[in-house]
Order: C-alpha cells, then structure tokens, then sequence
C-alpha cells in the first residue's frame, strides 16, 4: 500500500446513466467535469486506471429489440453511444490536464485506437488514463461485462462500479425503507441469495477469476477517492 491508496489498479465502470447525471438520457457536462475532477484527484495518488464506460444514457439495444428493432443492430448502436460517451469523457479529463488514451473493441481508427490489450497495459504502466469504449465489440453483452474482462485481462486489483444506488442491498432500498446495505458480501452469498450485483455473465466472469467487485455511489463527492483508498463505502464483494 502506497501513501493513501489500498489498489494498484482499478477499472472503474461508469455507467451511461452517470453521465446523465438528473437528465437521465444523454450527457451532463457539469456532471462529467466534477467527474473528471474527481478522477484527476485520485489519479494524483498514483492509482493507474481504465474506464469502461457504458451507453445506456444514449441507447440500449435491449430497449431497441423490444420496441421492434433487430438485437444485433440495436447493440452495435449502443456500443456506438460509449464511444460518444468516451469522446465526452476523454475531452474533459484532458481539461483537467491528464492524459488519456481512448480505445474502442470496434475499430473506429479516426477517433480512437482500437483495443489492444498489451498497448493498454503499457498505457497504464506511463500512468495514462485509459478510456475502454466499444464494450466488449460483441452484442449480446453488457459494458458490466466488459468491465469484468478488461479488469481480468488487465490484471486490474478491483472492479469499481459506480452507480446511483450505494451499495448492494437484501432488498430493494427504494420500495423497501427497512433494506439492508451488506458492507461485504462473498461471491457465493450473492450468488446464494440471489442478489443482483452485475448480470450474470458478468459475475460469472468476477466469481470465476476472484476479481473483487466494489460496489458505490458515485454522484456522492468523494466517495472514488474514499474508494481508492480501500475506506468501506459501499459493498465489496470478494472470495
Ligand atoms: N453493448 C453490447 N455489447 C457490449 C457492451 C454493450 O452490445 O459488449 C450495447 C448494448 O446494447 C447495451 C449498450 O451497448 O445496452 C449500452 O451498454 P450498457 O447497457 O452496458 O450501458 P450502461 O447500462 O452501463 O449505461
């Protein structure tokens, strides 16, 4: 453990719907820039980071297929929108004087490099911020999904996944008032008592390779560096 931070490396998992922040659909600039603050305050600790970014705030292909459209094209729309997303994203954490690499699982060579995932490694090592976008290239998948794998593929510490919720609960926290927050689960408890913490692929992928998951609020200030430092906020869900 170096000075205030418990992980080397961690891929943070933002989802679309952060990005929204209260609008709910498309992309909040005050919300990304408070964002990009708070990640360049971490980032100063050392922590080396990859972010997935998800597209939910702008398309989801499962939405698409029930009003209708084709799966596969809704989700190759969808793995469109968090490249829209990463573009946003990469923009603003530049402003605040990072520097970033943003990659896509589909290649869209003007914009971005496509994934490898030796150079991302590489990038991480020079302390770049790296902006994994395009999911996993797949449909059928989720950018949960994608986090599970780069984060295994990355030999990252920990997922993060930041969310509006605070943590994983025994029940739902909105209906229920009584719901109780776990601080910390394993992955068999979860899988047991069948709490939703990723889709299943997903945590299959976590269960499969102990990739511990932490589970936050992200809209709440502070909390990625309280993360980062291995504070108990949230839910953590190890072996
Ligand atoms: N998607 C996909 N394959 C992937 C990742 C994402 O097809 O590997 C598509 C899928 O349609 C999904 C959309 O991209 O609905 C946006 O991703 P996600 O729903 O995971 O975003 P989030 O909920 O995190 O905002």
């Amino acid at each position: 453990t170096t000075e205030g931070r418990a992980f080397r490396r961690v891929v943070l998992k933002l989802s679309g719907e952060v990005l929204a922040g209260e609008d709910k659909h498309g992309i909040n600039v005050k919300v990304i820039r408070a964002l990009a603050e708070e990640i360049r305050d971490i980032h100063r600790d050392g922590v080396e980071l990859a972010l997935v970014i998800g597209g939910g705030n702008i398309f989801r292909g499962v939405k698409a297929a029930s009003d209708g459209m084709d799966r596969a094209i809704g989700d190759y729309m969808g793995m469109m929108a968090t490249v829209i997303n990463g573009l946003a994203l990469q923009d603003f954490l530049e402003k605040e004087g990072l520097t970033t690499r943003l990659q896509t699982a589909i290649e869209i060579k003007s914009v971005a490099e496509p994934f490898i995932r030796r150079k991302a490694i590489r990038h991480l090592e020079k302390k770049r911020i790296v902006i994994l976008s395009g999911g996993t290239g797949n449909p059928y998948f989720t950018t949960d999904t994608t986090a599970a794998l780069r984060a295994v593929e990355l030999d990252a510490d920990v997922i993060f996944k930041a969310t509006k919720v605070d943590g994983v609960y025994d029940s739902d926290p909105v209906k229920n008032p009584a719901a109780k927050r776990y601080r910390r689960l394993s992955f068999h408890d979860a899988l047991v008592k069948q709490l939703k913490v990723m889709d299943s692929t997903a945590f299959s992928l976590c269960l499969d390779n102990k990739m511990p998951i932490q589970v936050f609020d992200m809209s709440k200030e502070g909390n990625l560096k309280k993360a980062v430092q291995g504070k108990p906020i949230g839910t953590l869900i190890d072996a």
